[in-house]
C-alpha cells in the first residue's frame, strides 16, 4: 500500500498562534518541531502496520517546513511551491490519503487559526453548493483522483468538519480543543504521539479493507470564491474564466475538477497583491 501524507501544520500538537507557524517568526521553531513530531508519530504507526510506501507533501505557507534529514528511508517528500495541485500535489495513484495537522475552514468559531488557503484574502469558498474548507477542497481533489481519505488529525473542530464532509468511516484524531482562535486546551507531545500513531494504524486498516470514504463530487464543478475586499475581486476576476457574480464573489466552472484548482490558485495570487 502506497500512503500519502499531505502535511499542513496549524493543526499541530502543540501550536495556537500565528507566530508558531509563520516562517521567519522568532516562535516558528516550535511549529516545526511540532509538525515533524506529528508526522514522525504517524510515520511510526504507519511502519507498525507494514506501510514504508508513503509519499509526504508539504502544504503549510511555502511548504518547506520539513526537515528531510529526519525522514526514515523509504519516505519521499515533495517540498516547496508552487506545485499544480498544492496542499495535494502527487496524490494521484496513491491508495490512501492522509491529510495531517490540518485547521477548520474560513468562519469556524472555537477552531485554532481557522482559515481557508489564505486568512487575509478568503472569505469564504463553496464548492457544488456546499461551504468547503482545506479539507473539503483537498478531500473532493482526492476523490476526483480516485483517492480514499483514511485519516484527518488536527484539532477537534478541523476533525468534526472532516467528519460531516466525509462520514463516520473516516478515522480522525483530534489532538487539542479549541477555546478561541488563538487559544486551545491542549495534550503534551508523549500522549498526541501514541494516539496519532494509533489512528494512523485504525487508518491504514480501514483503508486495506477498502472501507474509508472517497469524497466523489458531480461534474461540471461548479466554485464560488468570496473574498474579503471587493478590491481582490478585482484582481482576481482577471484570472481567465471568472465570472463576478457580484462584489466579493468569484465563479468558476469546468468538468476538470484539477482545471478549477489550478483558476483558485490563479485567483489567490492575483488578490493577494490586493491587501488594502
Ligand atoms: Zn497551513
Amino acid at each position: 500500500m502506497k500512503v500519502y501524507i499531505s502535511l499542513d501544520m496549524e493543526g499541530a500538537t502543540g501550536i495556537v498562534s500565528p507566530e508558531q507557524v509563520r516562517p521567519g517568526s522568532q516562535e516558528y521553531h516550535f511549529g516545526r518541531a511540532m509538525q515533524a513530531h506529528d508526522l514522525k508519530s504517524v510515520l511510526e504507526g504507519l511502519r507498525e502496520e507494514g506501510v514504508t510506501d508513503v509519499l509526504v507533501n508539504d502544504s503549510h505557507w511555502h511548504m518547506t517546513n520539513l526537515d528531510i534529514g529526519g525522514l526514515p528511508s523509504g519516505t519521499r517528500l515533495i517540498s516547496g511551491s508552487p506545485k499544480p495541485l498544492s496542499m495535494v500535489e502527487g496524490v494521484g495513484g496513491c491508495d490512501a490519503a492522509f491529510l495531517l495537522c490540518t485547521h477548520a475552514m474560513a468562519g469556524t468559531e472555537k477552531a485554532v487559526l481557522d482559515h481557508t488557503l489564505s486568512g487575509t484574502t478568503v472569505h469564504d469558498v463553496v464548492l457544488n453548493g456546499r461551504r468547503v474548507g482545506e479539507t473539503g477542497i483537498n478531500a473532493a481533489l482526492c476523490g476526483f483522483l480516485g483517492v480514499p481519505v483514511a485519516l484527518v488529525t488536527g484539532d477537534l473542530a478541523a476533525c468534526w468538519e472532516a467528519e460531516s464532509l466525509l462520514g463516520a468511516d473516516l478515522v480522525t484524531c483530534g489532538i487539542k480543543e479549541g477555546h478561541g482562535r488563538h487559544s486551545a486546551e491542549l495534550i503534551p507531545p508523549v500522549e498526541t504521539a501514541s494516539l496519532l500513531r494509533e489512528a494512523a494504524r485504525q487508518a491504514v486498516r480501514k483503508a486495506a479493507e477498502d472501507r474509508s470514504p472517497r469524497l466523489v463530487l458531480d461534474a461540471p464543478f461548479v466554485m464560488d470564491l468570496t473574498l474579503h475586499r471587493t478590491i481582490q475581486a478585482d484582481a482576481a476576476a482577471f484570472a481567465p474564466g471568472s465570472y463576478r457574480v457580484n462584489g466579493r464573489t468569484l465563479r468558476y466552472e469546468s468538468p476538470d475538477l484539477l482545471d478549477v484548482r489550478r483558476w483558485l490558485c490563479a485567483a489567490l495570487d492575483l488578490a493577494g497583491q490586493e491587501g488594502f
